[in-house]
């Protein structure tokens, strides 16, 4: 197998490929104006850059100069709106992207970056974060938990559980996947 390097260019390209056979979960439509991958691809750009005014300065400057970062830097080629984004990728699974986590995880390991990250006689350690990242006493889904407060009133949640592999002195932690979180293979240890 060809050994993944790792570079934006070549991340953006393989979560391209990715995007490519995601299903688009709109009914078609005439009025489908934003193409999925669009909408994908800004969201990402967004949480790429830490910037949630990204694509608003973007909209901004295209309509100013004719140009924009968006565009030029992730192919953004229609600059959606961030309801426009969640209205349509709240539908889509967060699993058709983990080939892209699994894809960046080899990527690293690949070219070394990982080895900053072992400790204790070459093992990684594990940081797990839990976080609620969706409450509401009116709005729920089939996959909901659901919590019931003294007063009688239910109000239903996502949450999430992130791992991340962390280092002393290594300032960016690494995403992971939790296929490469396996107890009985003795290489990482909960913190
Ligand atoms: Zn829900």
């Amino acid at each position: 197998m060809e050994e993944p390097r790792l570079s934006f260019a070549l991340m953006l390209s393989y979560l391209n490929r990715v995007l490519e056979r995601v299903s688009d979960p709109r009914q078609p439509s005439n009025a489908q104006r934003y193409h999925l991958r669009d909408l994908v691809l800004g969201a990402f750009a967004v949480f790429y850059l830490q910037c949630p005014s990204f694509l608003e300065h973007q909209r901004q400057m295209q309509s100013r100069h004719g140009h924009n970062n968006a565009q030029r830097l992730f192919g953004v080629m229609t600059i959606p709106t961030p309801n426009q984004i969640k209205n349509v990728v709240d539908g889509v699974s967060a699993a058709v992207l983990l080939p892209v986590f699994r894809w960046v995880y080899q990527a690293l390991a690949a070219q070394g970056f990982l080895t900053a990250y072992e400790v204790l006689d070459g093992q990684r350690l594990v940081g797990l974060d839990g976080t609620e990242y969706f409450s509401s006493a009116a709005i729920h889904c089939d996959q909901c938990s659901q919590r019931t407060h003294t007063s009688g009133q239910v109000s239903y949640h996502h949450d999430v559980i992130l791992p991340v592999i962390v280092a002393p002195g290594q300032e960016p932690v690494i995403s992971l996947m939790p296929e490469f979180i396996r107890p009985q293979d003795g290489a990482q240890k909960q913190v």
